[in-house]
């Protein structure tokens, strides 16, 4: 079980990166709407565009599932085992579970 500490210290970098990934989700949305056929695009040709439009649903995908698994953390942010390796029961450092909230294992366990 985590201590109230680290507890409310990992809820708050969790609600910081929810927030993040959220607006970052409404640039990407805006940036991959669909390319009008006339839209004057600068020194970008058509299939840059195209391409460039790839690139950034895959961010879009990407930061979606992020949100999510940060979005799942979050609810078991209470529940006695969070946080902990399900392996060895050492903690699980906070910035792990920052970068991979789907983690269950320790670093060293998840090898
Ligand atoms: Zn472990």
């Amino acid at each position: 079980m985590l201590d109230e500490q680290t507890r409310q210290a990992l809820e708050q970098r969790l609600l910081d990166e929810i927030a993040g990934t959220e607006q970052k989700i409404l640039d990407l949305k805006k940036a991959t709407a669909p390319i009008a056929p006339d839209k004057g695009l600068g020194r970008l040709t058509r299939m840059d565009a195209i391409q460039d439009k790839a690139v950034k649903e895959a961010a879009l995908n990407q930061s979606r599932e992020t949100l999510h698994h940060l979005e799942m953390a979050l609810t078991k942010i209470n529940a006695p085992t969070f946080g902990t390796c399900i392996i060895c029961h050492q903690p699980i450092p906070i910035e792990r579970i920052l970068l991979l909230p789907q983690s269950t294992k320790c670093v060293t366990c998840a090898k």
